[in-house]
């Protein structure tokens, strides 16, 4: 395999800048997951971030995510789901995740429940106002987690979001804040925050992110899209 010294730099600047934004806003590195946005790259890549100590990555889509993982069977990685999920792929997604991101309606609870697999779910909160943005209104997020916290399979962590395109995202990510303790009124255990990308992590962890999801600051460029 040929190892990519520009991927390696970048994994790494983006490490001492997690490192260095904890510190800034009181927060320590360990409470950081740093997960790593592979979509749209061959499987090779996931080897080698593998080969660098990357623990954790994130796909988008189905069934680029099962294929990739398929071919990534011999690397101990969580695979984290972070795109939306159609009703009719829910089951499939269910079978390979470890964690999805993107838990956004009541629909989509009993087929990923059905896989049988013990999966962290994350429900993800639309900030804008756009219903094909993806994401549950916050007006909805009690009564959806409620169910999520009544199912079988499916264990709480806490709430993903996207700042919205030209909006301030430290404002963005300190809503998501606020509902994730509105959110901790009904389960306590939930106190997961996956927030912040590429542009905007060092907003996202000021406001307590748990959980970043990072693309381009580490692959570089993705290829263009199918
Ligand atoms: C692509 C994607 C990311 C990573 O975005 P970058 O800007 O490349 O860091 C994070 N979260 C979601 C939901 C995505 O689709």
């Amino acid at each position: 395999m040929s190892t990519d010294a520009g991927l390696a730099q970048r994994l790494a600047l983006v490490r001492s800048e997690l490192a260095d934004s904890a510190g800034r806003h009181g927060r320590v590195p360990d409470e950081l997951t740093l997960i790593v946005v592979t979509k749209f790259h061959p499987a090779e890549l996931v080897h080698e971030l593998a080969a660098l100590g990357v623990t954790d990555v994130g796909e988008n889509r189905h069934p680029e995510a099962r294929d990739k993982r398929e071919a990534c069977l011999n690397l101990d990685l969580n695979w984290h789901f972070i795109g939306q999920i159609q009703r009719n792929k829910a089951a499939q997604i269910a079978a390979y995740a470890d964690a999805i991101h993107s838990l956004d309606r009541p629909e989509l609870i009993e087929p990923l429940n059905r896989a049988g697999r013990d999966i962290d779910v994350f429900v993800q909160i639309n900030l804008t106002d756009d219903p094909g943005r993806g994401g549950v209104a916050e007006s909805e997020l009690l009564p959806l987690a409620e169910q999520v916290l009544s199912s079988r399979h499916l264990r709480l962590r806490g709430l993903m979001a996207v700042a919205g395109l030209g909006e301030d995202p430290r404002k963005e990510f300190a809503r998501v804040r606020s509902a994730s303790e509105r959110l901790q009124t009904v389960a306590p255990e939930a106190t997961s925050l996956s927030i912040g990308m590429s542009a905007d992590f060092d907003a996202a962890i000021a406001e307590g992110a748990t959980h970043l999801r990072i693309g381009t600051a580490i692959t570089g460029k993705r290829p263009i899209s199918a």
